[in-house]
This record gives structure tokens, C-alpha cells and sequence, in this order.
């Protein structure tokens, strides 16, 4: 059985809808799915009356936070999506988001690009602006060559764009989740450029907030990596999840399922519902 339990929608910085998201995934042989969309579960109100023939899905959500000033990202399973907790703490997110979005906006235009933020939030349509539509932006109108540049430039950890202490802390983030009765897992540990000392740190206050779960195989990574996360899950207790943080068809250096399995000895996330 695949488990892809990390995957955006077009309700976050996805590109497909929801309902061809789960006919994509399920054209790539995984079993059971969870849409983890930044901030947002509105792809579950889309997918209310939607056939999805045969594949299992588990709600989900990513969820944007900040641990020691540095982004960190909390990915919730097996939410109650209906749940109060839950749902103001999305509303709080979506309002940091936007006003996250006004000062992306006034720091690019003090970079020297024109004030932005009509346009990028026309082309995040009705959803919440992210910094990938301020990326694909800045690729439209010739300020740069691509995405991978958009970030490198201007949007990166440390560049003008980088706008982080609006979202909720670590403990709370967890905590919206745990009282939605679903399992935190903290999201691609390999790829916040902490040491691995920092990243024990880390793991300790996850734990210690009530963190449950770890993405141990993320995308492409290489097998290193994932020996090194395994060895983190067993020793912090936690349990294991797999997702390919999927966005696009167009990125094409991940897909849904495309990912190796978790290693043997440890606990699936999956056997915790
Ligand atoms: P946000 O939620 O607005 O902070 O945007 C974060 C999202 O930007 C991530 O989930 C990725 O989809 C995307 N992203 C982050 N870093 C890069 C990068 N270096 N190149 C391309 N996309 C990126
Ligand atoms: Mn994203
Ligand atoms: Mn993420
Ligand atoms: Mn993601």
C-alpha cells in the first residue's frame, strides 16, 4: 500500500484542483492520500460530492510556523476539519497570511519592483497568497528567469520577502491539531538547513508539545537522509510518515507515490487510526 500523506492542491500553491489532484494520484498507483494544503482545508469542501474511486483519503494540512525565528512546518493527519480549535486557529493563519502578504509586498517594492500585490493576488485567484505567487510574479514581468531565482533573490530565508514572525507558534500549531483529534508530524525535518544537533532540539520541543510523527521519507531525498530521519523517529519515539510534497505535474522531479518506502523497523503513522 503507498501512502502519500503530503500533497497541495490549487486551494494552496498547488496547481491542480482538488478533484483532478485526486484522479492524479490516483493514476500514480497510491492507496491512501492526505491533501496537506499551507493553512488552508478548503480543497475537503471541494471534494464534498466528488467520486474518488477507490483511493483513500485522510484530511490533512500544513501548517505555517515559526520555531526559533526560523520557518518550521507542522503537517496535521486525520483531522476533524469541523473541529473549533482547528478552525480558528486556520482563521488566525489565513489573516497573518494576508497581512504576511502586504509586507512581502512593501519590501519588494522597496527592492525596487513595482508594488506588487494587486497581481499576485490575482493570480493566487481565490485562494491565500503565498510566496510562490509572488515568485511566479516576479517570473511573469522579467525580474527573474525563473521560481528557483524568485526565491534564491528575493523571497528565501533571509531575503526582503521573508516575512516570518506572523505565524502561530510551534506548541499551538500542534495543539490545534491535537484537539482536532488528528497526529502532528513535523514536516520535512531535512529541509530547514538546521544541523543535526538543532534539528534534536527541534524534536525535542515538537515532542514536548505534543508532536507525534515525523516525515521520515519526504520527496527526493537521498537514502542517508532517510537512515538519519529514521534513526531520529526511533530514538524521539515518533512515528514515521511518507508524502512527496507534490505542488505540480510541471515539477517534475516529484509525483505522487514517487518515493521509497518507509524502512521496516519503524512505526507507520498510518497504523495510529
Ligand atoms: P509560503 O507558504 O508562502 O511561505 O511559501 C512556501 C512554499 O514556497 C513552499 O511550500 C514551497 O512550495 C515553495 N518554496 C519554498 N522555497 C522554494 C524554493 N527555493 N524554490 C521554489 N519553491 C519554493
Ligand atoms: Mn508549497
Ligand atoms: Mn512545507
Ligand atoms: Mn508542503
Amino acid at each position: 500500500m503507498i501512502h502519500d500523506l503530503h500533497m497541495h492542491s490549487s486551494a494552496s500553491d498547488g496547481s491542480l484542483d482538488p478533484a483532478e489532484l485526486v484522479d492524479y494520484v490516483r493514476e500514480h498507483g497510491v492507496d491512501v492520500m492526505s491533501i496537506t494544503d499551507h493553512d488552508t482545508v478548503d480543497a475537503y469542501a471541494a471534494l464534498k460530492d466528488v467520486e474518488l474511486g477507490g483511493v483513500t483519503l485522510i484530511p490533512g494540512i500544513e501548517l505555517s510556523t515559526t520555531w526559533m525565528g526560523r520557518g518550521v512546518h507542522v503537517v496535521g493527519l486525520n483531522i476533524d476539519i469541523e473541529t473549533e480549535a482547528l478552525q480558528s486557529g486556520i482563521a488566525a493563519q489565513t489573516a497573518a497570511r494576508h497581512q504576511r502578504a502586504e509586507l512581502i509586498a512593501d519590501r519588494l517594492a522597496r527592492a525596487g519592483i513595482d508594488h506588487p500585490l494587486e497581481a499576485v493576488a490575482a493570480l493566487a485567484g481565490n485562494t491565500a497568497i503565498g510566496r510562490p505567487h509572488f515568485a511566479r510574479h516576479l517570473v511573469d514581468t522579467g525580474v527573474v528567469r525563473n521560481v528557483r531565482a524568485a526565491f534564491q533573490k528575493y523571497l528565501g530565508a533571509g531575503k526582503p520577502g521573508d516575512v516570518r514572525m506572523l505565524w502561530a507558534e510551534l506548541p499551538e500549531v500542534v495543539e490545534w491539531i491535537r484537539l482536532s483529534g488528528g497526529i502532528a508530524v513535523l514536516a520535512h525535518p531535512a529541509k530547514y538547513g538546521l544541523t543535526w544537533t538543532r534539528l534534536r532540539a527541534l524534536l525535542d520541543d515538537f515532542r514536548r508539545a505534543g508532536g507525534a510523527g515525523i516525515e521520515v521519507v519526504c520527496g527526493r531525498q537521498d537514502d542517508a537522509t532517510t537512515r538519519r530521519l529514521a534513526t531520529l523517529a526511533s530514538e524521539f519515539g515518533l512515528a514515521a510518515s511518507s508524502g512527496s510534497d507534490f505542488h505540480s505535474p510541471k515539477q517534475h522531479w516529484t509525483r505522487p507515490g514517487g518515493f521509497p518506502p518507509l524502512p521496516s523497523q519503524l512505526e507507520p503513522v498510518w497504523t495510529r487510526w
